[in-house]
């Protein structure tokens, strides 16, 4: 098995919204704000390459939305997807599988494009089956007002349309190796991949610790549905993570891919910080 990070671009969030009840005063010191409180983050998927298998762990937020849209969120930055997967070789026609690990626009926005004439959306990945959690897709096809604005129809509904959706849960693996953890904090059944590699094991962290700053317990995105069932999906995963040496892979840290954890005498924080590359 291989595993390369594809970065699909950064996007802008407003810093309070990201860090919940933690002040400015101490979150601004790691992720300063510009002059409209906006931090910027990665949508940095990952790509897992194993025999005929090239499956695609989440796809950014894509392009077609309107220029009002664009207006709120600031894509930016030199990444694009197809940028990203040719940079190791590969074409989005090659991928297999894209695994969604929940349906927020900035995860499955890159799935659905428009076709030439901008009249039709259409799959973006033409020969991948696309996964997501039964209850999840549930949640997100009638969503709750809170939450309404992060499922955009127009990049669900047409994965259904196409025939290329598929349901999995944390009972089955995706493939050997690949498993699936469950966690209901930040929205309904946002699935989390467990990655067995290099003689390590990679944990997808998704938007239960986005960044690296979001590694202590009370850091939780004002985003999260069940914010104290985050907190306590934190502190399992923080403690598994540790004791079996899990690397953490960070979605949308501004530049840490990856980091190593210690125990410290306020708590699990990072230890070493690295690119996947180096492992
Ligand atoms: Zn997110």
């Amino acid at each position: 098995m291989q595993l390369y990070s594809i970065n699909t671009g950064h996007f802008k969030l407003d810093g309070g919204a990201m860090f919940g009840v933690v002040p400015k005063s101490i979150w601004n010191k790691i992720n300063p704000a510009d002059e409209n409180n906006m931090c910027s983050w990665a949508m940095r998927c990952l790509l897992v390459q194993d025999g005929n298998r090239l499956i695609l762990i989440d796809n950014g937020m894509g392009n077609k939305q309107d220029d009002k849209f664009f207006g709120y969120y600031y894509l930016h930055g030199n990444d694009t997807l197809d940028k990203s997967l040719a940079k190791h070789g590969f074409h989005r026609d090659d991928i297999t599988d894209v695994f969604l690990t929940h349906l927020h626009f900035d995860h499955c926005g890159g799935s659905i494009i428009y076709n030439s004439d901008r009249t039709k959306l259409t799959p973006a990945f033409k020969n991948a089956t696309y996964w997501t959690h039964p209850k999840h897709w549930d949640w997100a096809i009638n969503p709750n007002p809170r939450e309404k604005a992060s499922f955009l129809k127009e990049n669900i509904l047409p994965i259904q349309e196409s025939g290329q959706l598929k349901f999995i849960d944390s009972t089955q693996g995706l493939i050997p190796g690949f498993k699936i953890q469950e966690v209901f904090g930040h929205t309904e059944a946002m699935m989390l991949p467990i990655i067995q590699y290099k003689n390590t094991t990679i944990a997808f962290m998704a938007d239960l610790i986005p960044s690296a700053g979001h590694i202590p317990i009370p850091y939780v995105m004002g985003y999260d549905m069940r914010p104290l069932n985050t907190l306590q999906e934190k502190e399992m995963m923080l403690k598994q993570a540790l004791e079996n040496n899990y690397v953490l892979f960070f979605e949308h840290d501004p530049s840490i891919e990856c980091c190593t954890l210690n125990r410290t005498e306020r708590g699990i924080r990072m230890d070493k910080q690295f690119d996947l590359i180096e492992l």
